[in-house]
């Protein structure tokens, strides 16, 4: 099995996160037995983790348990920086990105990582991306958005065609979410509700507006999470392309006709919906992710695609193994 979806979170310093911003940088306080810690955010707790997120050799472990032959680990998008000035945000990019590489580096074979990158400064951005491949980065993995910028603006097109023209795979990860504390105030509604949706408004800014027409076809782009509400809303989507002419106005074809274009990760958690994901992506489309080490990450890796009922073998092997070989170039015998 090949994993593409899961996160990491080096050791960052407080003295490190403050010196680049004291109230939003994150850094990892670690309980003295090494095993538990806390992400922070200024002083203030963020997120209860344990030592998988920064231990690889505990990480490979439950990858030896689990059955997964690799694991493409990425940021965790309270480090991703988008919200400092540019300079400041390439330089910690670049460190975080250090601290990725030798995250998997005594594990080559296990472990790869997706580099993160400054987007608010797309010159910077793709500067970043092509120095973070020659350290061993096997992709890119960006927001959804960029504060107001979507996907369709001119500056993350740019990055994106950027992206295609190097061969570079972009995994897309809803981060920031909508709604904010007044309307998703409790039961980790930004998780449930806002997060789908900012990844189907990730994949909809790319098609509504027709970059997708000014994007190179070669472009490998991955949203997380099964594409969040992308699959179940697109008859939706089909119907007002349709009958209002607002909709049609930049996008030529039906909605649901660049979904080809585009892949998502299998992390839906529920037979019918991977089904209709499969149906709606294309089989060939959809690749085992599974957000470990968090909790709302798939806790046994492959059983639902093993236990959905309407995929054969081959079938499953495609969304367990094969197709992430072929979005990534890899050469991985499956293990089992
Ligand atoms: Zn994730």
């Amino acid at each position: 099995m090949i994993d593409i979806h899961s996160h990491f979170f080096p050791r960052i310093s407080k003295t490190e996160a403050h010196a680049v911003d004291a109230e939003r940088a994150p850094w990892l306080t670690v309980d003295a037995d090494g095993r538990k810690g806390q992400i922070m955010l200024g002083d203030r707790p963020f997120r209860p983790v344990h030592d998988a997120l920064w231990d690889a050799e505990v990480r490979v472990r439950s990858l030896d348990r689990a059955g997964v032959d690799l694991q493409i680990v990425c940021a965790t998008p309270v480090m991703f920086g988008y919200t400092w000035e540019a300079p400041r945000a390439a330089d910690w990019a670049a460190r975080m990105n250090e601290k990725a590489a030798q995250y998997c580096a005594g594990h080559p074979t296990r472990l790869k990582w997706f580099s993160q990158v400054p987007l608010q400064d797309t010159k910077l951005a793709c500067a970043e991306v092509i120095r973070a491949r020659g350290q061993g980065a096997i992709g890119v993995q960006i927001g959804n958005h960029m504060g107001a910028k979507d996907l369709d603006h001119p500056d993350l097109v740019d990055f994106l065609v950027f992206c295609a023209e190097n061969d570079v795979p972009v995994f897309v990860h809803p981060w920031d979410m909508m709604g904010g504390p007044e309307r998703m105030k409790k039961w980790m509604l930004p998780w449930l509700v806002a997060m789908p949706a900012e990844t189907q408004l990730g994949m909809l800014s790319l098609i509504l507006s027709g970059a997708l027409e000014r994007i190179p076809s070669s472009l490998k782009i991955c949203f997380a999470h099964g594409g969040g509400s992308f699959a179940y809303t697109l008859g939706r989507v089909d119907n007002a392309w349709k009958h209002r002419d607002i909709v049609r106005q930049d996008c030529p074809e039906l909605p649901s006709s660049y979904a080809h274009r585009l892949a998502t990760d299998s992390a839906v958690f529920d037979p019918g919906a991977l089904r209709l994901l499969t149906d709606v992506m294309g089989i060939e489309r959809v690749m085992l992710g599974t957000d470990d080490p968090f909790p709302l990450g798939e806790q046994e890796p492959g059983s639902l695609v093993r236990s959905s009922g309407f995929l054969d073998a081959a079938a499953q092997r495609r969304i367990l193994h094969d197709n992430a070989c072929a979005f990534f170039g890899l050469r991985v015998v499956a293990s089992r």
